[in-house]
């Protein structure tokens, strides 16, 4: 199938550290649907939802975690905090039948937000293999 304009933005992204539109979504300089926030995290429902419940959640302070294949051992308290709050996530959303996360890494990984970040996709039978 051909690429999809998604796929074709995260292809040509330049992994950076530089600030990203999730900054902007932190700070609430552009608006987005939150549904979870403490003074850790934020989840909102992703733009273009691929499944009927889609959102991100994010830590607010990025701390040189541009993507998982960033990550370093003073980032483990908060990549398990972002793992258990997805939990937290998916059951606030109904998602009690089940659900996937999934966490997009560099160009092959189609990763196109260089903000480390766990989609949360539910409402729907998921398929495997992943495209
Ligand atoms: O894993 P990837 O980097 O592709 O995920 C970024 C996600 O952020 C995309 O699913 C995109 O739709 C979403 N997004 C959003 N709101 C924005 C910009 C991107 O929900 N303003």
């Amino acid at each position: 199938p051909m690429a999809s304009s998604e796929m074709e933005a995260a292809i040509s992204a330049t992994p950076s550290d530089s600030p990203t539109i999730f900054d902007k979504i932190i700070n609430k300089e552009i608006p987005s649907n939150v549904v979870y926030e403490d003074d850790k995290v934020l989840a909102f429902r992703d733009i273009a939802p691929q499944a009927p419940v889609h959102i991100v959640l994010i830590p607010k302070v990025k701390d040189g975690l541009t993507g998982l294949s960033k990550a370093e051992e003073r980032h483990c308290e908060i990549l398990g905090y972002l793992l258990y709050t997805a939990k937290i996530v998916a059951k606030q959303e109904g998602l009690e039948d089940g659900f996937r996360i999934v966490i997009n890494d560099g160009p092959n990984g189609c990763q196109s937000v260089y903000h480390l970040h766990i989609h949360i996709l539910g409402g729907r039978q998921m398929n495997w293999p992943p495209g």
